[in-house]
């Protein structure tokens, strides 16, 4: 018998504990650890910041869905993995220990890079849903009393695809409001050019971004290295080619989302062999950490190389197809090793995704993630507001059942053939 322990319990280690599964020999034990019993679906967070969408709209009680699938559930946290033990210290005091391990922790927030970053300084965020919910109410505040708008990221961030969705959605939004015209925006971004959303662009994300920023009049910066953040004014440098300043930038807001760069969280941060200097877990192309070959790792938490230098930092986004691979290319080499075999599941790593503008929106597919790609496709569209709309349902559906039956290869594998995992 075997104890199998997934660590985190968001977008990838829900799909991660369903995948395990079948994977299980009779008298395996499978537990997930989360922090706190909800289940968030991270990419909601924009719609509910401008109130499309409640809290509880996008959350899921894991408990008892965990339960009824025979998952033993602990909602204490953890508080720190001791790989050469196969133990946790959970966040109330006592310890688990573990066969194998899959680390989906996602990741920390590192708003203490930037001075005045953050919800709990002047920025808001749409990482988390109750950043989101927080948002909204500053959100309002806007509406009542309209001033200039900063939306995007900040240096060192990898998730990019949201911070134009945000802009987008509340440009719309405050259209909708009709007070639009009192609202000057303005997207900074530490990304090279539009578009480029940490994957080199794909297909034509640059001009068809930079198209949509015109057309709705968003004012840009990239190569943006921000300074500080004041209460109601934004420090900002253009860096040039070779790293010097290029521009500096004063920017006045009423209201701003940034965010943030991520880091591993602290329960895995700083441990020799399992994570790299900003806390990400090493993994292999098997998904498994070379020094302790029993712990796996999945989704953002994951260490990934840029894909090229750049002016000001920029990393890989994880996004959710791509984690879904590596969630069911884990499951498969766990699975293998239960029956005495060796790892052989490499997940594809593809990029699948939708961006959606709140009136319409772009779908893109990397394949690989870095270029030169087999497939380097973009399209824009209304549809793509409402595929993301059935992508958010779906989802749900499947955290609410217990299953992870794939979504995308019905819609989109097929005809793109593209696969989630591959042997090698
Ligand atoms: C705002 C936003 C929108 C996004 N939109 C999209 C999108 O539209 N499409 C897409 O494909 N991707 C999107 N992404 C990217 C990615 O899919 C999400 O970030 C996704 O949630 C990442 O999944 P994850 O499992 O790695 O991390 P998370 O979903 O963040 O889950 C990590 C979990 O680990 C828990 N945890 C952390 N530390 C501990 C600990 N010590 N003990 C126990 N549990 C712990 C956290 O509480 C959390 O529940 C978006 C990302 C963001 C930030």
């Amino acid at each position: 018998m075997a104890e199998i322990v997934v660590l985190g319990a968001g977008l990838g280690g829900t799909m991660m504990a369903y995948e395990l599964l079948p994977q299980l020999r009779p008298g395996d034990r499978l537990t997930v650890i989360g922090q706190g019993r909800i289940f968030q679906f991270v990419p909601s967070n924009p719609w509910l910041a401008v109130g499309w969408r409640e809290k509880a709209d996008v959350e899921v009680d894991l408990a008892p869905i965990m339960a009824r699938k025979d998952i033993r559930f602990i909602d204490a946290g953890a508080e720190r993995v001791y790989p050469t033990e196969n133990r946790i210290t959970l966040g109330d005091g006592t310890d688990l220990a573990y066969d194998y391990l899959v680390i989906a922790t996602g990741p920390d927030l590192a708003f203490d890079e930037v001075p005045g970053l953050g919800p709990d300084a002047h920025t808001q965020s749409i990482c988390q849903t109750a950043h989101a919910a927080h948002a909204f109410t500053a959100f309002e505040k806007l509406c009542a009393d309209p001033g200039p708008v900063i939306i995007g990221a900040a240096q060192g961030a990898s998730c990019f695809g949201p911070a134009y969705e945000f802009a987008f959605v509340l440009d719309t939004e405050l259209r909708k409001r009709g007070i639009r015209d009192r609202v000057p925006m303005t997207l900074v971004t530490p990304e090279p050019y539009i578009g480029h959303l940490g994957l080199d662009g794909v297909g034509d994300t640059k001009g068809m971004m930079e198209s949509e920023l015109r057309q709705r009049h968003i004012k840009w910066v990239t190569n943006a290295r921000v300074k500080e953040v004041r209460p109601d004014q934004m420090l900002v440098e253009e860096m040039a080619e070779g790293g010097q300043i290029a521009r500096t930038h004063d920017l006045p807001f009423a209201f701003s989302m940034l965010l943030p760069a991520f880091r591993g969280v602290p329960a895995i941060r700083g441990i020799e062999g399992l994570t790299n200097p900003r806390g990400f877990v090493l993994t292999n192309k098997y998904q498994q950490n070379p020094a302790f070959p029993n712990i796996f790792a999945i989704g953002v938490c994951v260490a990934l190389p840029p894909i090229g230098p750049t002016p000001v930092p920029v990393g890989v986004p994880k996004t959710g197809f791509m984690i879904e691979s590596m969630a069911t290319a884990t499951a498969l080499n766990i699975g293998a090793l239960l029956r005495d075999g060796q790892p052989k599941h490499v997940p594809t790593l593809n990029a699948v995704c939708l961006a959606d503008f709140g009136d319409g929106g772009v779908a893109f597919v990397a394949k690989p993630q870095i270029p030169p790609r087999n497939v380097n496709w973009s399209a824009k569209g209304g549809w793509v507001h409402y595929a993301k709309i059935g992508f958010e349902k779906y989802f749900l559906h499947k955290v609410r059942r217990g299953t992870a039956e794939p979504f995308y290869e019905h819609f989109l594998m097929e005809r793109l053939n593209i696969k989630k995992v591959k042997e090698g």
